[in-house]
C-alpha cells in the first residue's frame, strides 16, 4: 500500500523563463525587434514590473510560451482521471495495459477512510480481494489490458504532465479551490509549491480562483471570500 500523499517533482522549466515572458510582453508594445529586446536586459525587477502589469491586465498569450513538466506518482486513478480532463496539458501515464501487476497492486486510501480503523480494515481487505481476482485472471492467461477491468479508482498511478504557464494558473485557480477533490487539490498544491520554490513571483497567481476574483462563484462556498452575489450585488451575479 502507498503512503497517502502525491509525490511531485518539477522536472523541466526553461532557464530563461522571465526573459522569454518579458520579450513576449515588450514585443507587443515596442518598435524594437524581439531579438534586441531579449538581449537588452537582465534586470529582474524591471522585467517583473512589466510582466506583472501585462498578466494582471489579462494578456495571457505572453505566458503561453513557458512550458513546465512535472513527474507525479503515488496518486490514484481517480485523481489522474480528473487531471487529464485539462485539455491544454500533455500527459504520459503508466499503462495498465503494458504494466502487469505482479502482487498486491499499490492503492491510495482516502483520509476519511484512513482515519476510521474499522472501515480502513474493510477497505484493505477489499483491495486484497480485488488483487487476488486480478492475479487469478492474469495467471489464467487473461491479458493485463482486460484483467485491469477489475482494478479500482484507488489503484495508484504515475504520470508525467506538461503544461504552459497560462494553463498552470488555470489549473491552480480550479484545483486549489476547496470545492476540488482533496487529492487533486494536494497534488496541484505540490505542483504549485515546486514551481513557486523556483519562481517565487508566481505565488500571487498560483492561487484558488476566489483569491484571483475577489469573490467565490461556487454554489457552496467555504467562506474564504464573499459570495459572488454579495460582492457584486445580486443583479450583477445573475
Ligand atoms: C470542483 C470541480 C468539480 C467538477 N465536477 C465535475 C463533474 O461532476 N463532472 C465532470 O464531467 N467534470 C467535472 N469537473 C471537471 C470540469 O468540468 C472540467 O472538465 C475541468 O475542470 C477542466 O477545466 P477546463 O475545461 O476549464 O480546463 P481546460 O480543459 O484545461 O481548458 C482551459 C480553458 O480553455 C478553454 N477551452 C478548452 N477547451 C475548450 C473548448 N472545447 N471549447 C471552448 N473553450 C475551451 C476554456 O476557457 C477552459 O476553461 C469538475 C471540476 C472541478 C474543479
Amino acid at each position: 500500500m502507498s503512503e497517502n500523499k502525491p509525490i511531485v517533482k518539477l522536472i523541466a522549466k526553461p532557464e530563461n523563463l522571465l526573459k522569454t515572458i518579458y520579450t513576449a510582453c515588450r514585443t507587443c508594445y515596442s518598435a524594437d525587434s524581439p531579438i534586441n529586446i531579449y538581449d537588452s536586459t537582465d534586470d529582474k525587477e524591471k522585467m517583473l514590473k512589466l510582466i506583472n502589469r501585462v498578466i494582471s491586465s489579462g494578456h495571457y498569450s505572453t505566458i503561453e510560451h513557458i512550458q513546465v513538466s512535472f513527474a507525479i506518482s503515488n496518486v490514484s486513478r481517480a485523481c489522474t482521471h480528473q487531471l487529464v480532463r485539462h485539455r491544454h496539458m500533455s500527459f504520459s501515464q503508466k499503462s495498465q495495459r503494458y504494466v502487469k501487476e505482479k502482487g498486491q497492486f499499490d492503492y491510495i486510501i482516502p483520509p476519511t477512510i484512513e482515519k476510521n480503523p474499522e472501515l480502513k480494515a474493510k477497505f484493505e481487505e477489499f483491495m486484497n480481494e480485488i488483487s487476488n481476482k486480478y492475479l487469478e485472471f492474469t495467471e489464467a492467461g487473461i491479458p493485463a489490458e482486460d484483467a485491469r477491468f477489475v482494478l479500482p479508482n484507488a489503484a495508484a498511478s504515475s504520470i508525467v504532465a506538461s503544461l504552459n504557464l497560462r494553463e498552470m494558473i488555470h489549473l491552480a485557480n480550479l484545483r486549489l479551490c476547496t470545492r476540488a477533490q482533496y487529492e487533486i487539490r494536494m497534488m496541484t498544491k505540490a505542483m504549485c509549491d515546486a514551481l513557486i520554490a523556483e519562481e517565487p513571483w508566481l505565488k500571487d497567481y498560483l492561487v484558488p480562483k476566489c483569491v484571483r476574483l475577489g469573490y467565490c462563484d461556487e454554489d457552496k462556498s467555504c467562506g474564504r471570500m464573499p459570495k459572488k452575489e454579495t460582492f457584486l450585488g445580486v443583479e450583477a451575479a445573475v
